[in-house]
């Protein structure tokens, strides 16, 4: 379940502008696949035009088979998780912002995600420590921090489909670290679509692809790039 495919993808934001100029690949179900590339290539709407925020011009995005283009964005959102770069988190209790989406998650369920999420390490006594407020009126999360929530949130919600749109980039190098590993962690298992600028964060893809200008110049493995340069 969760097989993504990409059939000559096209796209503009504006008619004389295409920022997709037929972007085909498939992310077989449990597999990850990352996209790397220079800044403005055309990743990030990658990842727009699967949740519907804008449709193809031309092509198809399939799940398991289905065009998502008859596909209700609410089950879009239901089917694909997603960590963000930068998390944005409720002005309410770090405890919300995990269950977000979630209310009828039992208390057990909230504590194992946030264990696995490692949200221990900035909230002691858990379970109290749910109700912590974050925010601007409560604790101020750094950039890891945040990521920890929404990975957490992310656990919880459970859905075969993930995408990480450079969601270590804000981060320094040894919180990039740690945040990589929890993120390996959740998308094992998974259909993950991994958004990157650099490879040395995807190293464990099964398959890379580069795009540059809208169109795939290159796809192989972290050695086989590498080895071309
Ligand atoms: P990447 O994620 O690879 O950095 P994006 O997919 O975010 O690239 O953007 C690709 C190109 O589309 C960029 O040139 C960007 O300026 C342009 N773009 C992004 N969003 C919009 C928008 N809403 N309207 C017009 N152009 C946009
Ligand atoms: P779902 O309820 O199925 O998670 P949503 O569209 O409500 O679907 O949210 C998708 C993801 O986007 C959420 O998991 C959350 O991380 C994020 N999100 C949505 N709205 C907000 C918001 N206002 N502030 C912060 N994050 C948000």
């Amino acid at each position: 379940q969760g097989n993504v495919r990409f059939e000559d993808v096209r796209f503009a934001y504006n008619p004389d502008r295409p920022i997709l100029r037929g972007v085909s690949f498939e992310v077989p179900a449990g597999r990850t696949v990352a996209i790397v590339g220079p800044s403005g290539a055309g990743k990030s709407t990658l990842s727009r035009l699967l949740f519907r925020f804008y449709e193809p011009r031309a092509g198809r995005i399939l799940i398991d088979g289905q065009d998502i283009a008859g596909v209700e964005q609410g089950s879009l959102r239901a089917a694909i998780g997603m960590v963000p770069q930068d998390t944005v988190l409720f002005n309410d209790t770090i405890g919300y912002n995990i269950r977000y989406g979630r209310w009828d998650a039992s208390p057990e369920e909230v504590r194992e995600a946030a264990r696995l999420a490692q949200i221990d390490r900035f909230v002691s006594g858990l379970p109290e420590g749910y109700d912590t407020p974050v925010g601007e009126r409560g604790l101020k999360l750094s950039g890891g921090e945040k990521q920890r929530v929404a990975i957490a949130r992310t656990i919880l919600k459970g859905p075969p489909i993930l995408v990480l749109d450079e969601a270590t980039s804000a981060l320094d190098s040894f919180t990039e670290r740690e945040i990589q590993d929890a993120l390996d962690r959740i998308s094992r298992g998974r259909t993950t679509l991994v958004i990157a600028h650099r490879l040395s964060t995807v190293v464990n893809a099964d398959e890379i692809l580069v795009l540059d200008r809208g169109i795939i110049t290159e796809r192989g493995t972290h050695e086989s790039l590498l080895a071309e340069g």
